[in-house]
């Protein structure tokens, strides 16, 4: 009983790394995801973006045309002003001051448009700026697909490794009702099935075994269970 139950704790440490590795491979994908999220993100972000540039330059172009009818105006006007068709005084002096008041919305206008193209200078480096982030965030998105590949190969290199390891250990346990004892309790109390004892208390649980347990316990021969959490118990001396 003492080799297959030294052989069983070899086992189930085995089991444990084989478990622990296909838990790290699972996850690997995580990084990758996390990526294409920061990415759809930003394009999110970058075509909003884009769609208000688009949304700026129309209006730039409306102001534009205001700008085009208001100085239409003034020169109509002024044509008229100094035209010399006109000699009524007051009428002149009426003309000029619609003129006045013509120029001071195109001052106004002019200054919109200032304003406007000024945002549209902003949007062009935010945009120019997120289309450079954007590569830089594909780029590193490769680079981790790549990384992960080599990774995952690298992991189940390793669990085949350690799968063969365990198959040459599980060849030694011939006693199948340990085995089977082991299979049912290895998930169930998280990979902690069978515990090494070296004083008088289960490491499973913490409950103080009773002394006719420890007695068969230290002989070694036969298979001892704590009568708390059921893990099966290995002495620590027995254990190779
Ligand atoms: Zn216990």
């Amino acid at each position: 009983m003492k080799e297959q139950l030294s052989a069983l704790l070899s086992l189930q440490k085995l089991d444990n790394e084989i478990a622990e590795e296909n838990d790290r491979c699972n996850r690997l994908p995580e990084r990758i995801q996390e990526k294409e999220r920061q990415i759809t993100n930003l394009e999110k972000k970058y075509q909003d973006e884009k769609d208000a540039l688009k949304e700026l330059q129309l209006r730039i172009k409306r102001r534009e045309i205001d700008a085009k009818a208001v100085n239409d105006k003034i020169d109509k006007h002024r044509n008229e002003l100094y035209g010399g068709k006109i000699s009524d005084i007051k009428e002149l002096k009426q003309l000029q001051k619609v003129i006045e008041s013509l120029q001071e919305d195109c001052d106004k206008v002019e200054e919109d448009l200032l304003l406007l193209m000024e945002q549209e200078d902003a949007f062009r480096f935010k945009i120019t700026k997120m289309e450079k982030e954007l590569a830089e965030s594909k780029a590193q998105l490769t680079e981790i697909k790549y990384q992960m590949e080599a990774e995952e190969d690298r992991i189940q290199q390793y669990i085949e490794k350690k799968r063969q390891e365990r198959e040459k250990i599980a060849g030694k346990i011939s006693d199948r009702v340990l085995m089977n004892r082991y299979l049912i309790l290895w998930p169930e109390k998280n990979g902690e099935a069978i515990v090494e004892i070296e004083g008088s208390a289960c490491s499973g649980c913490n409950l103080s075994l009773p002394s006719d347990i420890l007695y068969h316990l230290q002989r070694g021969e036969r298979l001892i269970i704590c009568p708390n959490c059921n893990r099966i118990l290995v002495w620590k001396e027995h254990v190779k």
